[in-house]
């Protein structure tokens, strides 16, 4: 099959990657000549070019540039496209680009791979990134029949564990899992900072260890990131914080009243709770 990618980054030359090596001709995209040229080098893509007519030829095109690209890139890309191909996203967020993208262009089918790291660009890109990590594919009442089975068989061939569901209640999972975390997690080292006594706070960050690195690695990492969850998920993301003020505010006042017994029970249920999210 011809695979188009639309954004040759971390997620798309890792998919690019995975594609080839089951044998499909990969056709990539990107801003850059000097990334298109890298992709070519490290065998992510079969071809690549800074013009997206390219994609003509692709019987699927991946988006897989920044979220707040997705859109525009997809209102400039139906130009070079026949009705028949199939075009689906990996933006980290749903409900906005799904409600975009479904009236301009029929084949579409919207996407998130939960895989990633830290790092960005072709050359963080990876064999197998997506290997046993959940895939949501976001289908609504008009999604063809065709372009589900088509998207739904390269999920499954990279080794991700499919996943179906309503773009609204995507963004609201993930507004839990992913980005409340990152704010909870930025909160935690933006209170440390606020720490007045600075023999103590020099002291903190001298006996900082493996508890303060697992809490604190997601609201220390990409900036950027951060911010589009909280432009492009804003309601999912508030209504999550709300919830967390109303548990930090119970832990206050367990501690407060000095109410051990139920502070135990919270802490022994929260650990009973954890293995559900993750092992
Ligand atoms: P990334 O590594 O920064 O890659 C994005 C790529 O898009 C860049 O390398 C850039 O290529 C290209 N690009 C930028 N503007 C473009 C344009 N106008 N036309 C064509 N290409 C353009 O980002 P990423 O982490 O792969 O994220 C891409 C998407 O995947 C985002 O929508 C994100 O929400 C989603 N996602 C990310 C993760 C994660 O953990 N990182 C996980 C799941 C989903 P050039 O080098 O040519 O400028």
């Amino acid at each position: 099959m011809k695979i188009g990618i639309l954004g040759l980054g971390l997620i798309g030359g890792s998919l690019g990657y995975d594609l080839r090596s089951q044998g499909h001709h990969v056709l990539g995209v990107s801003r850059r000549e000097s990334t298109c040229e890298r992709a070519m080098a490290l065998g992510s893509v079969d071809v690549a070019s800074v013009d997206m007519n390219l994609l003509a030829a692709a019987e699927v095109v991946f988006i897989c540039t920044p979220i707040a690209l997705i859109v525009p890139q997809l209102q400039q890309l139906i130009y070079h496209l026949p009705a028949t191909t199939v075009v689906t996203d990996v933006g980290s967020v749903k409900a906005p680009i799904v409600k975009d993208i479904v009236p301009l262009w029929k084949n579409f089918i919207g996407g998130h791979p939960m895989a990633g790291t830290s790092d960005s660009g072709i050359e963080a890109a990876q064999h197998n990134l997506f290997v046993g990590r959940p895939y949501v594919l976001t289908p609504d009442e008009t999604t063809p029949q065709t372009a589900m089975a088509v998207v739904e068989e390269i999920v499954r061939s990279l080794g991700a564990n499919l996943y179906y569901c309503q773009p609204e209640q995507h963004d609201q999972a993930v507004s839990w899992i992913s980005h409340l975390p990152v704010m909870v997690s930025a909160s935690l080292i933006a209170a440390c900072m606020g720490e007045s006594d600075p023999a103590v706070l020099q002291l903190a960050q001298n006996l900082a260890s493996s508890g303060f690195r697992d809490t604190s690695r997601v609201g220390g990492g990409n900036s950027e990131l951060g911010l589009m969850m909280a432009q492009y998920n804003r309601q999912s993301l508030l209504s999550a914080l709300q919830g967390y003020r109303h548990n930090l505010d119970e832990f206050i006042n367990l501690i407060e009243q000095e109410d051990w017994v139920n502070l135990k029970s919270k802490l022994k249920s929260t650990g009973q709770a954890r293995p559900k999210f993750v092992e």
